[in-house]
């Protein structure tokens, strides 16, 4: 479920991307997560839930492999966080299963995870192995995740957009690091801790805030020290023994101790002023002094209280809260999974398009239908370099056309060079690809079609300009006609 609220605390960094921006990156994806968003999609309720879910699988993956995006899925671990508060069950891991064996036949890496698959997405995109995140959840961040992209397939100006926050962000604009986003999931309702009543983003930005005014340097030792620290303990005594204290007569216009009337005649000493005082408002506005304190008991306690009011009303709430703070956390989310270094396959392999295809015998038609969705996806992905074992080679350029403003060539590709087609009727497949793209690796091609398109446009225009002279010619003669008619008449009339 990820921790709530998290996205409220980064928004001010999310940026929009369109996932054609994205080529050639590769990407972490929880599968679980995706299991459970494909299963409760409301677009087409009336389909067996499974098979629904494998047709969404499918179709998000391929998406992504269109735009030369490589995936690197990793899934729940069987045994998960002892802390964990909303574990999943034996069934789900069943089902879960032919999710991993569809996506290892589609040629994607899919690593079992240690733990939470957040964790080792965040892991793996630390150690520069992908080059972001996909999530719905946010729990990357704060498992250290460097880039993370959320809301994939957003429609915008009928590009997929996906929305990015990166951690280099956050700290530089939001001036937060990985343990204050712990420090928030300390306080939040989460997987692993109920959290505090009543923190939102608000609170917790303000508590940031006065925390590192008051030079506190690690946010999250502070709190899970809260319930020890001697000097809050006492600010809050004071606190409570300030509601006993009697506050002496103050002016309402200066703020100090005395009375308006008696400051208008003979001055305020702490203003330092013989006849009158100053309105409290006026002090930086006027002459950019600071304002003196009244040094008064009351205010002299109270001003002790003031740079830590925040801290002292978010820790006693939670400290009310029984589990606070929820033991193991820190070390969950900051603990690196240390058995995964080297010995992790990530890079894409050439698809069993025959074992897809029967795997997606229910989804599809026929074998044919299943591949109409693969060649072409597979396709870009080793036109982007992303797949070396994919032998393309493209027979022709049918047409030139523009798609969203964007040049595209639909082509004609060979098939006899790709391996583990089914054995099938046709020897050939056709889709559009970006323009730019296609004159990049295969120019003499494009070159060919262009001169070629330049020729026939160049007897198009000929035959265009021998069509018009024809027409030309006719006209003069049904002008000529009417002029022979025109004259006869004439001549008529004047017999
Ligand atoms: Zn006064
Ligand atoms: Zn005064
Ligand atoms: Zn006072």
């Amino acid at each position: 479920m990820g921790v709530v609220g998290l996205w409220d605390i980064v928004d001010a960094v999310k940026e929009d991307v369109n996932l054609s921006e994205c080529s050639g990156k590769r990407f972490a994806v929880d599968l679980s997560a995706w299991i459970v968003q494909c299963s409760s999609s409301v677009t087409a309720p009336r389909v067996p839930s499974p098979d629904f879910c494998r047709r969404n699988i499918f179709h998000r993956s391929l998406n992504l492999v269109t735009y030369g995006i490589s995936l690197v899925f990793v899934m729940d671990g069987p045994v998960a966080p002892l802390l964990k508060k909303r574990k999943r069950g034996q069934e789900y891991y069943k089902s879960a299963l032919q999710y991993k064996e569809l996506l290892t036949a589609m040629g994607f890496p899919v690593i079992d995870s240690v733990g939470e698959a957040e964790k080792m997405c965040a892991e793996l995109d630390r150690m520069k192995v992908v080059d972001g995140v996909l999530t719905e959840d946010g729990d990357a961040l704060i498992y250290g995740a460097q880039n993370v992209y959320k809301g994939l397939f957003k429609e915008s100006n009928k590009e997929y957009t996906a929305t990015k926050y990166s951690m280099s962000d956050i700290t530089a604009r939001l001036g937060l690091t990985q343990k204050d986003l712990i420090a928030f999931a300390l306080l939040s309702k989460g997987d692993f801790c109920d959290g505090v009543p009543g923190i939102g983003k608000s609170k917790f930005i303000d508590l940031v805030k006065e925390m590192k005014k008051n030079n506190v340097e690690d946010v999250l030792d502070r709190l899970l020290l809260w319930k020890d620290n001697e000097r809050l303990s006492a600010l809050e005594d004071l606190q409570r023994s300030l509601k006993g204290i009697r506050k002496s007569k103050h002016c309402t216009k200066c703020h100090h101790e005395g009375l308006m009337s008696a400051h208008g005649k003979s001055g305020c000493e702490t203003c330092q002023l013989n006849v009158d005082c100053r309105e409290r408002n006026e002090w930086k506005a006027e002459s950019g002094e600071k304002y003196p304190e009244c040094p008064c008991n009351y205010h002299k306690k109270e001003a002790e209280i003031m740079p830590y009011q925040t801290e002292l009303k978010i820790r006693a709430t939670a400290l009310s809260v029984k589990q606070f703070p929820e033991q193991g956390v820190k070390e969950e989310y900051l603990n690196c999974i240390q058995d995964i270094r080297g010995e992790l396959n990530t890079t894409m392999q050439l698809p069993d398009f025959k074992a897809v295809c029967d795997r997606m015998s229910g989804n599809f038609p026929s074998a044919a239908s299943t591949l109409s969705h693969m060649l072409p996806a597979y396709t870009m992905l080793a036109l982007h370099g992303k797949l070396a074992d994919m032998e393309i080679k493209p027979l022709s350029i049918i047409k030139s056309c523009v798609k969203n403003f964007r040049p595209q060539f639909r082509v004609n590709w060979e098939k006899s060079g790709i391996k583990n087609l089914p054995s099938g009727d046709s020897s050939s497949y056709e889709f559009k690809v970006p323009a730019p793209l296609f004159e990049k690796k295969y120019p003499a091609l494009v070159k060919q079609y262009n001169s070629n398109s330049k020729k026939s446009s160049q007897t198009g225009a000929a035959e265009t300009g021998k069509r018009k002279g024809k027409v030309e010619e006719g006209n003069k003669r049904v002008t000529d006609f009417f002029q022979v008619v025109k004259s006869q008449k004439t001549r008529e009339t004047k017999d």
